[in-house]
Parts: structure tokens; sequence; C-alpha cells
């Protein structure tokens, strides 16, 4: 996924998204007055809602964040703020947020919970000695502006490395739970810079609540897409056969020698394979839908169209794949040095696959695993023709 797609996907999307949010529920909160202590109790619910099964997906970072948000409201709702340094509280808390998006997911269940703990009191300890070190700077220079650079020196500074490298991290490792974490830092801030704009119980809820939607967007992922070519996974398939209707042409695409494939280049070099075959197909004509039915095995599902119209789509996309050179990357070249490849220099070697396809057109009453059953014995003809066809 190019760069700028990341960006707008995981990091942008997410905080314009958390940003309208806001701005809804507080033209709400005006009208809604008598009912906002009713959401006091609100955070505790989700957050602890979300660290469970934080728990369970194995986010262990958005479980250790749920519970010491979980912390930090207790002890805003409960002990008197005047206790709290709330520029020491935030700048502990922003490089908290700042050390988890940098980490990777760890079971808590595991010697990595003494890590995350030693983090966070890492965190807490830099916080609160950076903090009185700046200030203490500050004051030495009490008649050049010493309260600016007070602020750039002991917040502002520590605070925009952080955002720039949480934002940095969650492009650059686009995932779900990136984009959850860059955006608990956008809430922290809000809570922070504009605390009489949003109470911190609806922020938390807020926040709470896109966790539990990111996890559940990732259970969709996991149940409904492959992992290794990102296509629809078969489980999909079977989901969407349930609401197709009694007019559909249906294809089963198979690699050719596969096995030979991976016996002659490796198991690395055939998943990217896979992959690559997944992208050609994913770009077949006619509004085809592709899922990865199984090991080499795909199938196209073109709703509401004949047979005869989609035989030219599959027979260009078999052409496509059987023209497409896949460039190897010489391994060798790693073990020689840059004057030695020069000399010795050798193109990387290319080789083709081709794939066969069988297809079967449902029109009337029978089922969809006989439409599948049909296309699969296409697919066996289409073998025992020499492969590298398609075969109604
Ligand atoms: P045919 O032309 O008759 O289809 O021969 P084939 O070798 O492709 O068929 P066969 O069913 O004998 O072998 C399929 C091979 O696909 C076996 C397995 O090594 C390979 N394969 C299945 N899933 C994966 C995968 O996820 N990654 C890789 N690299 N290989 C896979
Ligand atoms: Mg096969
Ligand atoms: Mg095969």
């Amino acid at each position: 996924m190019p760069v700028l797609e990341r960006s707008l996907r995981y990091l942008f999307a997410p905080i314009v998204l958390a940003f309208i949010g806001i701005t809804m529920i507080q033209q709400l909160t005006v009208t809604w007055q008598e009912w906002l202590p009713k959401f006091d109790e609100l955070p505790y619910y989700l957050l602890t809602l979300s660290a469970v099964l934080a728990l369970q997906f194995n986010c262990g970072r958005i479980s250790y964040l749920s519970i010491l948000l979980l912390i930090y409201y207790y002890l805003s709702q409960s002990a008197p703020p005047a206790i709290f340094d709330q520029d020491q509280i935030f700048l502990a808390g922003t490089l908290i947020i700042t050390f988890f998006a940098v980490s990777k997911d760890r079971s808590p269940f595991s010697i990595h919970i003494f890590k995350v703990l030693l983090g966070v009191s890492l965190c807490f300890a830099i916080a609160f000695a950076w903090k009185t070190g700046a200030s203490g700077l500050a004051s030495f220079n009490i008649n050049q502006l010493p309260s600016t650079l007070n602020l750039i020196a002991s917040l502002y500074l520590p605070v925009g490395i952080s955002c720039i490298v949480i934002s940095i991290y969650t492009v650059w490792h686009a995932t779900g739970t990136n984009s959850s974490i860059a955006l608990t830092q956008f809430i922290w801030l809000f809570h922070f810079y504009l605390p009489n704009e949003l109470s911190l119980a609806i922020l938390l809820s807020m926040l709470a609540a896109a966790y539990l939607f990111s996890m559940l967007f990732a259970l969709y992922a996991l149940a409904y897409k492959d992992e290794l070519t990102g296509l629809a996974s078969r489980r999909a398939l079977n989901t969407m056969a349930l609401s197709l209707n009694n007019h559909y042409s249906l294809a089963m695409v198979d690699i050719d020698h596969f096995k030979r494939f991976n016996d002659t280049y490796g198991h690395d070099v055939g998943d990217q394979v896979l992959r690559l075959v997944a992208k050609k197909l994913s770009k077949v004509k006619g509004g085809g839908q592709v899922f990865r039915y199984g090991g080499e095995e795909f199938t196209i599902v073109f709703e509401n169209k004949d047979i005869e119209l989609v035989l030219p789509y599959l027979e260009e996309i078999r052409q496509k794949i059987d023209h497409y050179d896949i460039v190897l990357r010489n391994e060798g070249r790693k073990l020689t040095s840059k004057s030695d490849r020069e000399t010795t220099h050798k193109p990387n070697p290319k080789v083709n696959i081709t794939i066969s396809i069988g297809v079967a057109e449902q029109h009337g009453e029978t089922s969809f695993e006989n439409t599948l059953k049909r296309a699969d014995e296409a697919l066996y003809k289409a073998k025992n023709n020499g492969r590298n066809c398609v075969f109604a």
C-alpha cells in the first residue's frame, strides 16, 4: 500500500473521524446536559471490556493502555487535582503512548510484562526528571523569554517529537492497533489542551469504543480475509453464496505444477508468487469477485453474468499471467562485494507460471455446491487438456 494511502487510512482518517465525533457530541451535550452525569460510569465498563478483549486478541498494547487509562480516570475522578502536576502527567502519558507505539504486541502472561512495567516506570521517571530539569534550566534565563523557553523545552519539544515518532510508526507499520495508539495520543492531546471542551468520561468512552471497533475489524479480517494474499477467504465465499441469486458464473483457478515450483525455488518464493497471482486475478474484468479457495486455488464469482460473457475476461487474465516474467532475486549477489558484482554481474533469472481455469454457469435452481463441483470438473478437464487453458 502506498505511503499516502497508509497515512490517510491509518493516521488521518481515524483522527478526522474522532474530531467529527467530538464536535457532534459537543453539540449534543449542550442539549443533553442532564444526561451527562450518567456517562461518568461508562469509561469503566468500556475500558474494562476493551482491556479483556484485547487480551483475547493478543493486542497486549491496547490492553495495557486501557488499564492505564482506567487508572488515570479513576484517579482523576477520586483524588483532588491539586496533588498532580498536570504537565508531568501529560508528558508521562505522551511518553507511555510513544513507548507502546514503537513496541510490539506481546502476551502479558509472559516475561514481557516486566519489560512493560519497566518501560512505563521509565516514562514516568523521564517525564518528571525532564520537566523539573527543563524548568530549572529556564529559570536561569529568567530575563530572556523565560516562560516561552520553559514551555518549549519542558513540554512542546518532547511532545512534538513523540507525536512525530507515533505518526511515522503508524504510517510505517500500518495496522489497526497502531492506528488506535495514534488516536490515543490525539485524545490525550485534546484532553490536556482543551480540557473544558468535552468531559474526560466522554473522551475515554469514545476512545474505548474506537479500540473495540478496531478489534471487531481485526476479527472480521481474521475470519473473512486470507492473510497471505489479502484476498477474501473461503469463509467469505461461503457467506457470499448465501446471498447469491440464481444467475452467476463461477470460475475455479489453479496454478499449474505449483508443487514443482515450490520444490525448485523454495516455499518463500512460492508464497510471493501466490501473492502476485492473487494481485493479477483481482484485476479481472467483468466485475468478478476473487477469493482464495485454499492452497494454490482461487475462485472467481461473476454475479448476473452468462458464461459466454466471462470467458474472454478469464482468457485475458490467463494470458496476462502466462506472459508475466517473474524476476527472481539472485541470492548469490548478497554474498559478493560491489566490485565483484560489477565484473561478474549476471541478470536475475526470470521464470513464468501458468494457471488453468474451469468455469460453470448457474442459471436455475441448482445449488452453489453443485455449480462449484461443475467448475471443478471443468478445471480437471483443463488440467487433462495440457494445462494453461480455460475450460467450460
Ligand atoms: P497441478 O498442475 O496438477 O495443479 O499440480 P500442482 O503441483 O499445482 O498441484 P498439487 O495439488 O499436487 O500441489 C499443490 C501445491 O501447492 C502443494 C503445495 O506445496 C503448494 N501450496 C499450497 N498452498 C501453498 C502456500 O500457501 N504457499 C506455498 N508456497 N505453496 C503452497
Ligand atoms: Mg490444486
Ligand atoms: Mg496446482
